[in-house]
């Protein structure tokens, strides 16, 4: 079922590989219409993460970037349908020569040729592939057909792996084989028998139940790997390894087994275990609700870079959500954010929530709190400032008001055509493009280039009719895309933080090489974390 970890123990599995020498490749299978993530709102979907090449996909993309410490291309991310549109479109070209085109075998054959191509592009030795959903369900099942013909067509090169999970019922106490149990006679009655059971579970799983779990799913007792929730995501390949996950794919693979070099890894997770010293970070956004759960989810990427700055910078961060919308009936609420060390506004979209963030972005201006606010958030930043150092009153973005005598963030030219003709998938400013940062800027001492290369996703920018204005008040423009002269960064003058971009820096974050800027806004908190310790 989703969120016990399969995104996670794919990315695991890859950096195990890695590890021994291999060059990895990891693949996401979405089981959705939707051609890309990108129309998915992140309540129902989780993050939409964005690629250096501009694909909008699955937060598990971004697992496997975070693991395998590499770029993944578009070419590795496939939804069920943009399989269809693919196919639909070769018949519409003729390419099938005049043959009936069938669900099967054409859907699964262009799956395969997609994972071919992944694998070439990467030049991988192992292309490692996370179908999405629940085996048993309606939804999946051409991919598993697709992972089915694969297995007969390269029997010594396919292996697969079942992430399972085995409840402990509270009134029962014990852990529960049974739907495991269930979910390999379903995925059997695919014509797939799993090589390898992942046992998620609260606890470790004790040897009378792998015994039994072996026999009645077929799989050897020494091919479950249990993988108990552990503290840290960044755990789970020493979990994996403490289970030999690495020995036994070599193994069955029939490669010799290869010294694993998890050494920089681990001397990672370790460190962090050690870490005491907490700072509070808050984020401020609406892509919480669902019924009575938070989801943490929506804002992925954001929590990861949040953890690797202040990792890097010794500490740990305690993250709390702060709902935007509070902070528009009572403006008392704003009184609570003196008790952050810093506040990330993160990206967003629409009208719900803005002008409580605009009120928290003021807060943090003028009390000096670190700030960091991302794509929205320094849009909104942008506007604060406006309406409440320029005095332009009814300062904003086109994209909540368009009839505004100040529009200091606009639409981004090639956009106005795709917004009135609702071409609205896949038609934002999406992926990497460079930025100059300004020397003597906070981002350019916390860059230590000149140039960087960042990941995007917005219609909006920020409009430069007005950068004249606002510059003489004190904002600064610390990062340009010269090209098109779009301001990518922008700071303000006199406080110890306050940094907004137009990019998603979480997006290029990684455990073992944090973002630059996440890593500064972390300084940033712990010094006023001191100070406010002193007072
Ligand atoms: N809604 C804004 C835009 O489209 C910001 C997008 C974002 O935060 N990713 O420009």
């Amino acid at each position: 079922m989703s969120g016990i970890g399969k995104g996670v123990s794919t990315a695991s599995i890859g950096r195990i590989l890695k590890s021994r020498g291999f060059r990895v490749t990891a693949v996401k299978i979405d089981p959705y219409i939707n051609i890309d993530a990108g129309t998915m709102n992140p309540v129902e979907h989780g993050e939409v993460f964005v690629t250096d090449d501009g694909m909008e996909c699955d937060q598990d993309v971004g697992n496997y970037e975070r693991f395998l410490d590499e770029d993944i291309p578009r070419e590795n991310y496939m939804t069920t349908g943009a399989v269809y549109q693919s196919v639909i479109e070769r018949e519409r070209n003729l390419g099938y020569g005049g043959k009936c085109v069938q669900v099967v075998p054409h859907i699964p054959q262009e799956v395969i040729t997609r994972l071919e191509r992944a694998s070439a592009k990467a030049k991988a030795d192992f292309t490692i592939v996370e179908i999405g959903g629940t085996v048993g369900e309606y939804e999946n099942i051409l991919f598993l057909e697709a992972a089915r013909m694969m297995h007969l067509a390269y029997p010594d090169g396919v292996l697969f792996v079942l992430v399972s999970y085995l409840p402990i019922p509270s009134i029962i106490g014990e852990m529960k084989t049974k739907p495991t149990q269930h979910a390999v006679r379903a995925m059997n009655a695919t014509g797939i028998q799993p090589d390898i059971i992942i046992a998620r579970s609260l606890t470790a799983m004790d040897e009378p139940r792998k015994k039994k779990l072996a026999v009645f799913c077929n799989v050897r007792e020494e091919d479950i790997i249990s993988a108990p929730d552990a503290k840290s995501i960044y755990d789970v390949p020493t979990n994996f390894e403490h289970d030999h996950l690495g020995d036994r794919l070599l193994t069955k693979f029939g490669l010799a087994s290869t010294e694993k070099d998890l050494q920089e890894w681990e001397k990672f997770t370790n460190r962090v275990r050690k870490l005491k010293k907490i700072i509070r970070i808050g984020i401020v956004g609406k892509y919480f609700g669902s019924g009575i759960f938070t989801l943490a989810d929506s804002y992925l990427s954001v929590i990861e870079a949040i953890k690797h700055g202040a990792w890097q910078a010794g500490v740990v961060p305690e993250i709390v959500w702060l709902n935007a919308e509070q902070y528009e009936k009572n403006t008392h609420a704003r009184n609570e954010i003196l008790n952050y060390d810093g506040i990330i506004v993160p990206g967003g979209f629409g009208s719900r929530g803005v002008e409580g963030k605009i009120a928290v972005i003021e807060f943090c201006r003028t009390k000096d709190i670190p700030y960091l606010g991302l794509c929205y958030g320094m849009q909104l930043a942008t506007i604060e400032f406006a309406r409440h150092v320029c005095g332009f009153k009814d300062a904003h973005t086109t994209e909540v008001n368009e009839k505004t005598t100040h529009p200091v963030i606009d639409t981004l030219p090639e956009q106005v055509g795709n917004i009135k003709e609702k071409r609205l998938g896949g038609s934002m400013r999406l992926g990497a493009y460079s930025c100059d940062l300004v020397p003597h800027t906070l981002s350019a001492r916390a860059y230590r280039v000149a140039h960087v290369s960042e990941r995007h996703r917005h219609r909006y920018e920020f409009n430069n009719a007005f950068r004249d204005e606002l510059e003489k008040k004190g904002l600064v423009v610390a990062g340009i895309n010269t090209e098109r002269k779009l301001v990518e960064i922008i700071e303000i003058k006199k406080h110890p933080f306050f940094v907004g971009t137009q990019f998603h820096p979480e997006l290029k974050s990684r455990p073992l090489t944090p973002h630059p800027l996440f890593y500064a806004f972390a300084k940033a908190a712990i010094a006023r974390n001191i100070k406010s310790k002193k007072r």
